[in-house]
């Protein structure tokens, strides 16, 4: 989940400085990495129930069980009063969709965020997701965000700066055509979803604030394939293009490591098998 780049969510004052993100050691990184591995086989699970027919709310029944029946807390569910375990935002809807009975239709797209807290801690995930066949520009939209995403990631590395990050997800996004969003920022993650620093998914190499070993963070651009304005709908939670175009976000829950960015959100031996058929490795389509 995304928080606006007007809103500041920070830690308790006593661990941390004026605009410092709160440090975590191995020991509490080895821990969220649990949290994140819940998250992604979760995101694994429903990458596979995904399909023409299939209500979004539906999709958020199988997310809740799954979390709980695993320890886990849907960290959305309750979050300034968000009613859900996940968002289900479609086609020109950028984040924080409510899932509903309405289904998916073939040519969609539908980006799921949820996140989970495990042992008190919190992992934050989001990806986009083709209902069947979708267009080219559908296509080469979702491959260009997940694309910025790990370029994103590449950049947080200790001792670089906070604008690496965004310069890094606003060049590969820019380079394939597309706008990120500026409205809406990752953000630091830890025992609360939303701690500093703010990330935005736009900036200059070498600007910002120096990015230190245990500072975990949520990556997450947020990419419409038109113009990079955005509005809010008439519920209070669902953003979309401002034009209508077409919009994907793919987000992964980070730690900055001494040796180098350490993804937390990856499926591991959680994984359980497909329905209908053999297993298939995390984020196979
Ligand atoms: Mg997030």
């Amino acid at each position: 989940m995304a928080p606006s780049k007007r809103q500041s969510r920070r830690g308790p004052a006593s661990q941390r400085g004026p605009e410092g993100p709160i440090l975590k050691t191995a020991g509490e990184i080895d821990a969220m990495a649990a949290a994140g591995e819940l998250l992604a086989t979760c995101h694994h699970v429903l990458a596979g129930e995904v399909a023409a027919g299939v209500a979004t709310g539906a999709l958020d029944e199988v997310a809740e069980q799954f979390l709980r029946d695993r320890g886990g807390v849907p960290a959305f569910k309750g979050y300034q009063g968000y009613p859900a375990t996940i968002t289900t935002s479609i086609n020109g809807q950028v984040v924080h969709a409510i899932p509903s009975e309405v289904a998916l239709r073939d040519g969609d797209i539908v980006s799921i965020d949820a996140g989970v807290v495990l042992d008190g801690w919190v992992a934050d995930m989001a990806r986009t997701h083709p209902v069947g066949e979708v267009s080219d520009l559908a296509q080469r939209l979702m491959e260009a965000t997940e694309a910025s995403l790990y370029r994103g990631i590449d950049a947080a590395r200790a001792g670089g700066r906070l604008g690496d990050i965004g310069h890094a997800v606003q060049t590969e996004v820019e380079n394939a055509g597309f706008s990120v969003v500026k409205s809406l920022v990752g953000h630091g993650v830890g025992r609360s979803m939303h701690e500093a620093p703010q990330v935005p998914n736009f900036g200059r190499a070498g600007s910002g604030v120096r990015l230190s070993a245990g500072t975990v963070i949520a990556v997450e651009p947020m990419v419409n394939a038109g113009g990079h304005e955005v509005e809010l709908g008439s519920d209070g939670w669902t953003v979309s293009s401002a034009d209508g175009s077409l919009s994907a976000h793919f987000e992964h829950t980070v730690a900055i490591t001494a040796n180098g960015p350490r993804i937390l959100t990856v499926a591991g031996a959680l994984t359980p098998p497909a329905r209908d058929g053999p297993a298939r490795p995390p984020g196979a389509r």
